[in-house]
């Protein structure tokens, strides 16, 4: 244990956004127990916080790194030059870590690693990958927050702000924390999953000294590479959308995806100004199984949008017919405080909107449970939730916690939440299935 107070200098070049960062990141040490030294040769470390927008801020940036290095000799390199990591390394090969513009994180753990903290009791009542309300063996991973689109049923945007992606360095650390503390499978969220570091436009950020860019390809592969389930939601279908497929071909990320669709009907898309049209997303989705025969589709629809006229719901019945998605959420529209749908014409009668959520709830309950049965007889891996005298409740690749089915393991009662079981299915009813652990 560290019993010498650890000093830690800083050098802040740049605007003064990077200023902010710099003071964030000396709270957060200073709140650790770092003290924070004013000179070179009194700090154990030394923090320098870049600048890249223009050639002379690069220039003046490495010049800093440079005379950090001579001076003190152990230096961390921060900010936004961090994300050229190899021009710093090209003329500072020895520094100890480069991490990108607003990761806090990264920084702080660079910190760690360098010049681990005093124990402080207070601190010790934290377990390094944070405190979580969901058990213990899976966590959400959140992405980035906020939305570049304005979907005019939805307020997202006004409360939370535009895209704002976290580095996916910083997604990794966290991740490796939480895998490092028993979680089994991560459940990767945002508002806009696909859209993934365009705020960033996808900077590159050092992840074990390897550069991953901000991208959610990259992000999802990197992520395969822990050894846990990872799960992929609220992935609008972009285009790059369909470089996740070859990861889940390869067993690398969980062959699932949870894409909002919210409904089929060009009408209703346009008027619900969703990002982009579907109309060869069908298409997509026959070309995605026939990569990944076993890829889980979910989504969430919205029935009674103002405008739906009962053809573009018949469209939507008949879209979901030929998409066969495995589990369905569907809402019945209503009008949000501040929405811009709220204004719209044509709105469609209450009654209306319960016929239809309970036609659309039926289609959709058929498709899923065609798709279950055929899973009766295979042998599936299943993550164990929980056990009780009856016998344990888990989960298939197929099964996000909270929204989707379970597999229950009867007779089962020497398994714990966590275990990965293979497991025959005997039995399926809805969007539960019911097995044994296979011999
Ligand atoms: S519905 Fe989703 S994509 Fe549309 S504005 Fe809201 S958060 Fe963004």
């Amino acid at each position: 244990m560290n019993t010498h107070i650890p000093k830690v200098g800083i050098v802040s070049l740049g605007c003064a956004k990077a200023l902010v960062d710099s003071e964030r990141i000396l709270t957060r040490l200073r709140a650790e127990g770092y003290e924070i030294s004013g000179s070179y040769d009194g700090a154990n470390v030394v923090i320098v916080n870049t600048c890249g927008f223009l050639d002379s801020a690069r220039a003046e940036s490495l010049e800093a790194i440079g005379e950090a290095m001579a001076e003190n000799g152990r230096v961390i390199v921060t900010g936004c030059l961090g994300i050229d990591e190899a021009a710093i390394r090209k003329h500072h090969p020895g520094v100890l870590a480069v991490t990108g513009p607003h990761a806090y994180e990264a920084v702080v753990s660079a910190v760690h690693q360098a010049l681990p903290p005093l124990h402080d009791p207070y601190q010790a009542l934290v377990p390094p990958e944070g405190l979580r309300l969901t058990p213990r063996h899976y966590a959400y991973l959140k992405i980035s927050e906020g939305c570049n689109h304005r979907c005019s049923f939805c307020i997202i945007p006004s409360i939370r702000g535009d895209l704002a992606s976290r580095p996916a360095a910083e997604v990794l650390e966290e991740a490796e924390r939480l895998a490092e503390a028993g979680v089994k499978e991560l459940l990767v969220i945002s508002q806009d999953t696909g859209a993934y570091g365009l705020d960033l436009r996808h900077a590159e950020s050092a992840f074990h000294g390897r550069p991953v860019k901000a991208r959610i390809p990259e992000l999802a592969a990197a992520l395969g590479e822990l050894g846990v389930w990872v799960r992929m939601h609220y992935v609008y279908p972009y285009p790059h959308v369909d470089e996740l497929i070859p990861l889940m071909a390869a067993g690398r990320i969980l062959p699932y995806l949870d894409i909002p669709f919210q409904h089929a009907s060009p009408a209703v898309l346009r008027a619900m100004k969703r990002p982009a049209d579907h109309e060869r997303v069908l298409e997509r989705i026959t070309r995605w199984r026939a990569q990944v025969p076993d890829l889980t589709l979910r989504s969430t629809f919205i029935v009674g949008f103002p405008g739906e006229t009962e053809a573009d719901f018949e469209f939507l019945l008949q879209w979901l017919e030929e998409a066969q998605l495995d589990r369905v959420g569907c809402f019945k529209y209503e009008n949000v405080a501040g929405a811009a749908a709220n204004a719209l014409g044509d709105h469609v009668e209450d009654e209306v909107k319960e016929e239809r959520h309970a036609r659309f709830m039926e289609a959709a309950r058929q498709v899923a449970d065609a798709r279950m049965q055929a899973k009766v007889g295979r042998t599936l891996a299943v993550l164990i939730d929980e056990v009780d005298e009856e016998g344990a409740i888990g989960r298939s690749m197929a099964d996000s916690p909270e929204v989707d089915g379970s597999v229950y393991l009867n007779g089962e009662t020497d398994l714990e939440p966590g275990d990965i079981v293979m497991a025959t299915i005997e039995n399926a009813e809805d969007y539960d299935l019911w097995g044994s652990v296979a011999g």
